[in-house]
């Protein structure tokens, strides 16, 4: 049985030491308030009451030593998390360790006590400032129980000279902060020569428990009592009744302390005090710090053991819901070039992977490539005035104007030669265009149209390279691995558009080559297949007549030109994708990040590491998710290594 108390005991005690090392305090820590906290899970015994009420005085008595700081005024101000080891009486004596200088034996408990002191001002300065931080102390020693405590600081009515006016408020809050807890038990303590009405602790405690299961109230200075009067309503549970019975306490007064009484004198004293009481002697079993100590301990077993599945069960949650997490914001990244380069270039690859997805289907939007193809470049051609250009009139002003003194006798060659050009000019753009405009026929008009519109080739690469770009940002902004990467994610941004832009360019030359290719050698073919003029056809009834300079002769002039140009223009919407698609397209899905990559190789460690540049919110975070994960995991492991017991 003791056996299973000490392991749960002790359990806890370890759990809420790994709490404080890792930063969990369970108090409302903005900057970490989301992260889950383990401490206040845990049961503990937190001792609350006015200012002199005797707090430091009962855990004294409960330890069996004097080790608290004392003095008039505000002396705790930072929470102490007593934890009491009962040893074997091995020798060793007594001693107390702090967290926060661990392998220290102090045996000397006057030490101790400066060192609280020295520890509270290390945080608070040496105003009278308080802090949530708590201090933990560990005492070893056969003559206690094994139990947890926490003493606070008490509770004030008025700030006093030096404090700011906010401290009467300040010192409530973190003393409701650690009471409100569903599990922490409340340590009232009320000193009996007050009413009981009176009483800060009982207030807050009613507050934060009102059904009183996890108050035990603690009567203090019964031996301070006017004469004549006595405490046995308030004892008895009469005068305020709670759920557990009060336990009354003598402590030793200022006197002996100033008279160097020691503990064991003292605790002798009070079971004398209460044996001998004709007030009290009825009730001399229940009361006293010892009785006190016990009645908590097994109290604080009993909590613990209900707790346990509870606590497991939340260890377990918490634990995945941390990995989680730390699986999303990803690892620390490596300090060595090798490692941040690979680091890097893994980051690409992703980004990359997503990228080619987009394009060939895994994800939407390449379909939208197809789309400029199938509507937007027919739409295109369909919009270039081919119709004006080989209306009657201008195709007879074109052909008389390559004539020139000499009309042409059968067809004219010159003629045909000029239009075709003049129409294929509008399947360029207006940069190219510009050039021949001032030289070729109708020159100003193709060229006045072509700086209006944007020309047939632009529209299309244009079009294939925004939705490009747009498949970049969208890549990006779908590769999880980057999100904590800013500064690579800009640069990777920069990079993959500047290679688009490189494509693009490359892509308009090669459009515009097709296109100069159509004009530099008209497909023969289709000009011998041509219907001859009809004079040369006999049996046609309508050809002896014919005036080679009709309005009938230039439209059939116009017809030709304009079916030479409709099979280009087939042609072209035919080629312009493939040479879209082999420039932009497939460069994209080929090529994207070669020269960052060749750039990003020669770039120093240092200049990798800068580039890997997280947010410093996220860094933090992921500092602190991995302490807390440490905690859950080591409390697992603690409460696996005693389940055994149970
Ligand atoms: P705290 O401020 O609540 O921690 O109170 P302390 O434990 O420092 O006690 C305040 C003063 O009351 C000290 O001088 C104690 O000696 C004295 N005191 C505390 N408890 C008792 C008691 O039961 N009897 C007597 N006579 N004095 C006590
Ligand atoms: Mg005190």
């Amino acid at each position: 049985m003791t056996t299973t108390m000490e392991s749960l005991i002790g359990l806890v005690n370890r759990i809420q030491r790994a709490c404080t090392v890792l930063g969990d305090y369970g108090g409302a820590d903005d900057s970490v308030s989301a992260l889950p906290t383990l401490w206040e899970s845990l049961p503990s015994v937190a001792v609350v009451g006015g200012q002199s009420s005797g707090k430091s005085s009962v855990l004294e008595s409960i330890v069996g030593r004097d080790f608290l700081p004392r003095g008039s005024g505000i002396v705790t101000r930072r929470p102490l998390v007593l934890q009491l080891h009962k040893t074997e009486d091995d020798g060793q004596g007594e001693y107390a360790e702090f967290l926060h200088i661990p392998r220290r034996k102090y045996s000397d408990f006057a030490m101790v006590r400066k060192e609280i002191q020295d520890e509270t001002d290390k945080i608070t300065g040496r105003t009278k400032q308080i802090s949530p931080i708590p201090i933990h102390l560990s005492i070893y020693s056969p003559n206690v129980v094994n139990l947890t405590l926490i003493d606070l600081p008490g509770l004030t009515k008025v700030a006093i000279e030096g404090q700011p006016d906010s401290i009467v408020q300040d010192i409530e809050n973190m003393v409701r902060s650690y009471v409100e807890k569903p599990n922490c038990i409340i340590l009232a303590i009320s000193p009996a020569n007050q009413d009981i009405a009176t009483s800060d602790a009982i207030k807050l405690a009613r507050e934060v428990d009102p059904t009183g299961e996890r108050t035990f109230a603690v009567l203090t200075k019964l031996d301070l009592m006017d004469k004549g009067t006595n405490a046995v309503d308030v004892l008895e549970g009469r005068a305020y009744r709670l759920q557990h019975p009060w336990v009354g306490v003598v402590n030793r007064s200022q006197a002996d302390i100033n008279r160097n009484v020691d503990m064991i004198a003292a605790r002798r004293r009070e079971r004398e005090y209460f044996a001998s009481s004709p007030d009290y002697g009825h009730l001399a079993s229940k009361m006293g710090s010892e009785y006190l100590a016990k009645l908590l301990s097994k109290h604080l077993e009993a909590v613990i053991r209900a707790r346990i599945p509870n606590i497991t069960s939340l260890i377990n949650k918490t634990i995945d819901e941390l990995e989680s997490e730390m699986d999303h914001l990803g690892r620390p990244i490596a300090l060595d070039a090798g490692a941040r380069l690979y680091t890097i270039l893994e980051l690409c690859r992703a980004f990359d992977r997503i990228f080619k997805e987009h394009l060939d289907g895994g994800r939407p939007g390449g379909d939208r490539i197809y789309g400029v193809f199938d509507n937007q470049l027919p739409a295109a051609l369909k919009k270039l005035p081919f119709d004006r250009h080989l209306s009657i009139n201008n195709v007879k002003k074109v052909v008389s104007e390559a004539d020139g003194y000499q009309p042409h006798l059968i067809a004219p060659e010159q003629g045909y030669r000029r239009l075709i050009e003049g129409a294929l000019n509008y399947f360029r753009g207006p940069a190219e265009a510009s050039v021949d405009a001032r030289i070729s026929a109708g020159g100003a008009k193709v060229f006045n149209y072509l700086s209006r519109h944007l020309s047939l080739t632009n529209e299309v690469f244009f079009q294939v390279h925004f939705v490009l770009k747009e498949l970049v940002r969208k890549s990006l902004n779908e590769t999880q691995e980057l999100k904590r990467f800013p500064t690579l994610t800009a640069e990777l941004a920069t990079a993959a558009n500047e290679a688009l832009e490189r494509f693009r360019e490359d892509s308009r030359k090669t459009t515009l080559r097709l296109v100069e290719m159509e004009s530099s050698y008209l497909t023969v073919d289709f000009f011998r297949k041509l219907p001859q003029e009809v004079e040369n056809k006999p049996g046609n009834p309508a050809a002896p007549t014919v005036d080679r300079f009709s309005e009938g002769h230039f439209r059939r002039i116009g017809l030709n030109v304009s079916s030479y140009v409709a099979m280009v223009s087939e042609t072209l919407r035919n080629n312009i994708p493939k040479s879209v698609v082999y420039c932009q397209v497939r460069e994209a899905k080929r090529s994207l990040l070669d020269i960052f990559y060749t750039q990003i190789g020669r770039k120093e460690g240092k200049q990798l590491g800068q580039m890997l540049d997280e947010d410093p919110a996220l860094m933090e975070r992921r500092l602190q998710c991995a302490k807390r994960l440490e905690l859950y995991k080591s409390a697992r492991d603690e409460i696996d290594s005693v389940s055994w017991a149970r």
